[in-house]
Formats: structure tokens, C-alpha cells, sequence
């Protein structure tokens, strides 16, 4: 194993924070950090610093969050104070612009409204009816580098991607949350961290990274102007919450390029993350590994 950040998205509780597909109780977390040898941890200073130096071990590791969800402060992060853990936390901030990211409105929807997902697939399905439509697809093997994906996630997936443009998939999803009666004004507070608790974060000696502005899918697409303008502004917005410049941060969706690492570098960052282990054995400065954490609890059951 080469030294690499733990990756953690979604949580769930009892309470405010419903379960999702690959959501983790607080339990399961705390074994999950007790699970790595905690001779090796690093806080985000300590790891920032044995970068710099390359006196990265093998068995060094830091723990990471994405995309300023409110489950990780109300769930993790009482676990990291109980062990005496920092973490690196990386923000996307059009939501601090008012934006209301539809992926994880629509995530949450789901995972409030129905039972099982099984159910909401089944409601989504009749009501495009795209069936005719998938005759000559083999579903199956639709997204195969995701062994996890159920038959229905990947055929869900697949009318999303392929048969529906966003406008045509918005329109629906919007559709079904006014026939539920989910309010997005009423549940935005759940989804994401406030401004406060991310200055509260960088206060506790937690670090604060950028992770761009929107979260494009496929940053590396984008001209290096509109990539400049998406982490400018995500770097600008960040310092002025922190009242510090950040010096870290994560490609978003795993997508960069040479233009993205020569912007980053202009912006005074000094170490960026993947969101994979691809290049675990020869990783750059700009290109840390990280494991998702669905990988480490696979292997913790097997
Ligand atoms: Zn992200």
C-alpha cells in the first residue's frame, strides 16, 4: 500500500440526515479510521509538509471530505474530535452564491421519498417510458467498471446519460418532487455546511481546500480560461470564509489538465488530490491518491 488520503462523501444519522446509496453511519466511519494504523496518520499540516519534503510513507494517510456536505460536520465530525483527527475538507462554492446543485437536491429526494431506491426507479421508469428504446441495449454491461451498480442503477443511469437531455431529466425530476411535495427551500439547510461552519472548520485546525467554483463533470473539457474563472472564483470565495488563502484542494470528479495544474500553481495551491488510486505509485504533488471509501469498506468485509 503507498501513502494516500481516505475519500468520504456521504453520511447518515437517525435524525436529519437520511440513508443513501454508499451513505455511512458514524459507527461504521469510526471503524473505518480505527481500521488504519494510527502511526501513520498525518493531520492536514503534517501532510502538507511531508509532501513538500517527499517524506511520504507507505503508510502515511489523511482523511478527506468532499463537496461541503452538511452529513460531514453533523456525523464525521464528531468522530474526528472524539479520536483527536483533523481532516482536509474541499469546498465547492456556488452554493455559497445561492446555485442549487441539482444532483444533490435530486439525491435527496430520492433517498427521503422513497423506501428503496427500487421504488423510485420504478416510479421514474414508468413515467418516461423509454422502454421501446432499450431493446437493443445490453443494461447489463452499461457502466461494467462499476461492479456495485444493481441492474436498475445502471438502466437508470443509462436513459439519464444517453436518451434524456438535462433539460428533459430536470424536467422530470422537478416534476416528481412537486407531486411529493418536497420542498427545496425547506431541505437546503440539510444538504450542504454554512459559511460558518466552514470558518469554524479552518479555525480547529481542520484545512479548507478548493474544489472549483460549480463542480463541472469533465473540468479537463473546459477551456484553461473558463477553468481559470471556475477556481478564481472558488479560491477567492473560499478566503474570504477562512480569512486565509487555501494552499490544497481536490480535482473535482477526478478532472484536470496541464492548464488546471498551471492555474492552480498561480493561486499559490501547493498540493492537490485524485479521487482514485491510479497513480498511487508514481503520484505528484498535484496528484495525491485517494481511496473512495466504499473500496476501504469492501475490503475491511472480505
Ligand atoms: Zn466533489
Amino acid at each position: 500500500m503507498s501513502a494516500h488520503g481516505l475519500m468520504f462523501h456521504h453520511f447518515h444519522d437517525n435524525n436529519i440526515h437520511v440513508r443513501g446509496q454508499g451513505s455511512l453511519d458514524l459507527e461504521t466511519f469510526e471503524k473505518i479510521i480505527k481500521s488504519f494504523n494510527p502511526e501513520g496518520y498525518l493531520s492536514p499540516a503534517e501532510w502538507v509538509k511531508a509532501v513538500e519534503e517527499r517524506a511520504l510513507k507507505p503508510h502515511h494517510w489523511c482523511i478527506t471530505f468532499d463537496d461541503a456536505l452538511r452529513c460531514q460536520y453533523d456525523v464525521a465530525l464528531p468522530v474526528l474530535d472524539k479520536l483527536g483527527f483533523k481532516a482536509f475538507w474541499f469546498i465547492y462554492t456556488s452554493i455559497y452564491e445561492g446555485h442549487q446543485e441539482r444532483l444533490e437536491i435530486y439525491r435527496h429526494f430520492i433517498n427521503k421519498t422513497f423506501p428503496h431506491i427500487n421504488d423510485f426507479y420504478e416510479a421514474f421508469f414508468r413515467k418516461v417510458d423509454l422502454d421501446s428504446r432499450l431493446k437493443d441495449v445490453d443494461i447489463a454491461n452499461y457502466l461494467s467498471a462499476h461492479p456495485f451498480y444493481s441492474y436498475n442503477d445502471r438502466k437508470y443511469r443509462f436513459i439519464r446519460n444517453n436518451l434524456l437531455s438535462t433539460d428533459q431529466y430536470n424536467l422530470v425530476m422537478e416534476a416528481f418532487l412537486q407531486k411529493y411535495g418536497y420542498d427545496i427551500a425547506e431541505n437546503l439547510p440539510l444538504l450542504w455546511m454554512s459559511r460558518d461552519q466552514i470558518r469554524l472548520l479552518a479555525e480547529q485546525d481542520h484545512m479548507i481546500g478548493v474544489h472549483s467554483h460549480t463542480h463541472p463533470y469533465e473540468l479537463k473539457n473546459l477551456p484553461a480560461s473558463e477553468q481559470r474563472a471556475e477556481y478564481v472564483k472558488n479560491f477567492t470565495m473560499l478566503t474570504e470564509i477562512i480569512q486565509q488563502k487555501p494552499i490544497c484542494g481536490a480535482h473535482p470528479c477526478d478532472s484536470f489538465n496541464q492548464d488546471t495544474l498551471v492555474i492552480l500553481k498561480d493561486l499559490g495551491i501547493r498540493i492537490m488530490f485524485r479521487s482514485n488510486m491510479s497513480n498511487a505509485d508514481h503520484y505528484t504533488q498535484f496528484e495525491l491518491p485517494r481511496e473512495d471509501h466504499s473500496n476501504i469498506l469492501r475490503n475491511l468485509k472480505s
